[in-house]
């Protein structure tokens, strides 16, 4: 129908063909700036950054995005890629109990993270048991009994006398006699990886059969956190992570990292000290995290939300009768101006990115200001019959504004391109109706 064909135009409008190299390397610059501003190990960025190339150059570029958008689009769902693509799910044994294994370095969040972890089970009508197996830190067992008592979920400890593969042995036999399907098993941890340490984690392993062991991991130790990951998972065979302290200012570059270097998938995000601060961990929103880009991906949809939304159907009425004034020119540049950032949105007012000059100009802020200036110092005629505006004219306005007769016959010419394509469309879209008329 005629609604879809103009869509189409409207389209083809804003389409810019194929990706080209440099449309690629200029978006990849700032990328590979985030990626490693964000902590990502920089073998995992070059390897990316190559990847992302390859597979952007020559792609269609969206409608509606601009190069460097789609470029970033592209970025934002490989990084989704690179850390599992969809959320995933802890597992659950067949036969009860499903046992939970914590592991991690001291500090990392183990115990708080058992605690979480028995609090969302819990609000899922689960029976979970927590076990202190750390009996090396002094009062890392009455941490888990507070946090137990908070939360009326029993904790299971043979004090630190016992060891902690006999105290994990003991705890399933209990979780079996006391109808628990869920037991989480709070381990020690170091300040740094050790033989000890970890043969006594390979026994608990042995002996449980854990259906997960979780390595709980603190983002804001960056790079760290990789060669802690590795270490684990060769000697464990870890299943999952849980990225911790992603409430900090840290932009979780270790996420990508980890899964990157290890294949570990993180299962969870702690977000905070509270019992109920963790969440799934969405690949997506790291993605967006990661590259400092949540802003201009929501930016992007707003844009598209509120131009569609607010002024297409009166803007489309004004492009079919060519009536566009350097009044409505105005009205959209303050409307799109407080979405934020300019260059990033120009490409997305209809019709722009096919004005000369326009297309490609870095358009700032201050540029934008300046368009404005120019434009209120016109009167209501010369802003309506640009055609007037002659060369005494353009000195006034060239004064009034602040600007230069440059800036005011570079504006007027844009208008006048942009006018020109207006006029093309509304031609071929009053062609369109009159065949609809016929049909
Ligand atoms: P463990 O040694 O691995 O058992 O670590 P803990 O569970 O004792 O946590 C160490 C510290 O980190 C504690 O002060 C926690 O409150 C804090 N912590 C744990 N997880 C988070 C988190 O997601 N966000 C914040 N801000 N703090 C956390
Ligand atoms: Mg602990």
């Amino acid at each position: 129908g005629l609604a879809n064909r103009l869509q189409d135009t409207f389209n083809r409008l804003r389409g810019k063909g194929k990706l080209s190299e440099s449309d690629v390397a200029e978006a990849m610059r700032e990328v590979r700036l985030a990626l490693l501003e964000a902590d990502v190990n920089f073998k995992v960025v070059k390897d990316f950054v190559a990847k992302v190339k390859e597979r952007a150059v020559g792609q269609e570029v969206l409608q509606s995005l601009t190069p460097g958008q789609h470029v970033i689009k592209i970025v934002n769902e490989e990084l989704t890629e690179l850390m599992g693509g969809a959320q995933s799910k802890l597992a659950i044994s067949p036969k009860a109990p499903t046992v939970y294994m914590m592991v991690g370095l001291q500090g990392a969040g183990k115990t708080t993270h058992t605690g979480k972890l028995a609090r969302l089970l819990q609000k899922d009508h689960k029976k979970p048991l927590l076990v202190a197996c750390d009996i090396y830190r002094p009062a890392a067992i009455k941490q888990l009994q507070v946090l137990g008592e908070q939360l009326d979920v029993p904790v299971f400890s043979l004090g630190n006398e016992v060891s902690p593969v006999e105290i994990a042995r003991q705890a399933l036999e209990h979780a079996k006699s006391y109808g628990h399907d869920y037991v989480l098993i709070d381990t020690a941890g170091r300040l740094h990886i050790d033989e000890a340490l970890m043969d006594e984690l390979k026994q608990i392993k042995e002996t449980v059969q854990p259906n997960e062991i979780l390595l709980v991991v603190d983002a804001m130790t960056g790079q760290d956190a990789v060669n802690v990951a590795e270490s684990f998972n060769t000697q464990l065979d870890v299943t999952g992570a849980i990225l911790t302290k992603l409430d900090g200012d840290t932009r979780g570059g270790a996420a990508l990292s980890i899964r990157a270097v290890t294949g570990t998938q993180i299962k969870f995000a702690g977000t905070g000290e509270k019992i109920d601060a963790i969440e799934p961990f969405h690949p997506d929103r790291m993605a967006s995290r990661i590259l400092g880009m949540g802003d201009v991906l929501t930016l992007i949809e707003k844009a598209q939300a509120s131009i569609d939304k607010d002024k297409a159907i009166d803007l489309e009425r004004k492009m079919r009768n060519a009536d566009f004034t350097l009044d409505d020119f105005l009205d959209q540049l303050q409307q799109v101006k407080q979405l934020g950032p300019l260059d990033q949105i120009m490409g997305m007012l209809p019709g722009m990115n096919k004005v000369k000059g326009l297309q490609n100009a870095n358009v700032d802020d201050k540029q934008i200001g300046r368009i404005e200036a120019i434009i209120r110092s016109m009167t209501p005629t010369e802003r309506t019959e640009p055609g007037v505006i002659n060369s005494s004219r353009r000195k006034r306005i060239a004064a009034g504004s602040g600007t230069s007769v440059q800036e005011v016959n570079r504006l007027l010419k844009q208008f006048e391109e942009m006018q020109k394509m207006m006029k093309q469309f509304s031609g071929m879209a009053k062609k369109m109706k009159g065949k609809k008329g016929k049909g």
